[in-house]
Parts: C-alpha cells; structure tokens; sequence
C-alpha cells in the first residue's frame, strides 16, 4: 500500500503523484496535498503541461518550416516565417 507522504492517508497506485519538494527530493503525495502544496489542482496542472507541450511543438513546426522557407526561397521568406511563428507562440500562450 502507498501512503501520501504528507497526510498519510492510503492511495491506490493511480492516485499516487510524485512530487518533488524543495530539497529535490520525491515524495509520493495525494492529489489534496498536490494542491495544497503548489497551489493548483491536478487536473489544471496536468492540461497546462499538456498545453504548454503543444505550444512546444506547434513552434517547433514553424520554425522547421522557416528554415526550410528560407533554405529554397531566399531570407525574406525566413523572416516572414520568425513572424509567424512568434504570432503562433503568442496566439498559443494567451489561448491558455
Ligand atoms: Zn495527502
């Protein structure tokens, strides 16, 4: 059986989230003592990592596909690719 390192009470394995505290180290917790400690519930924190990862790759792409703009059709098309993909990485923070 798995105990939340903070309150103690008894979790089933999927309910057990690793936590690391302010000395680095990993304690098993539950979702109320998640909460409590970073001060957002779960369930937000699990969609903005989601989100935030989405951002990632979204400017990722636009940043291939600037580099490839500006490789076969010259740096003008680069830079119009920067601009997108700025517009892309900030349309994309304030969707959160
Ligand atoms: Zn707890």
């Amino acid at each position: 059986m798995i105990k939340c390192s903070s309150c103690g009470k008894d979790l089933a394995e999927n309910e057990a989230l690793i936590h690391k505290n302010s000395f680095g180290n990993k304690d098993i917790i539950c979702k109320d003592c998640f909460k409590s400690i970073t001060g957002i519930d779960y369930e937000t924190f699990v969609y903005r990592r989601e989100s935030a990862k989405q951002t990632f790759f979204a400017v990722l792409f636009c940043l291939a596909a600037t580099l490839y703009a500006a490789a076969t059709r010259g740096i003008e098309w680069g830079a119009i690719g920067i601009v997108l993909t700025i517009a892309v990485y900030l349309f994309a923070s304030k969707a959160r």
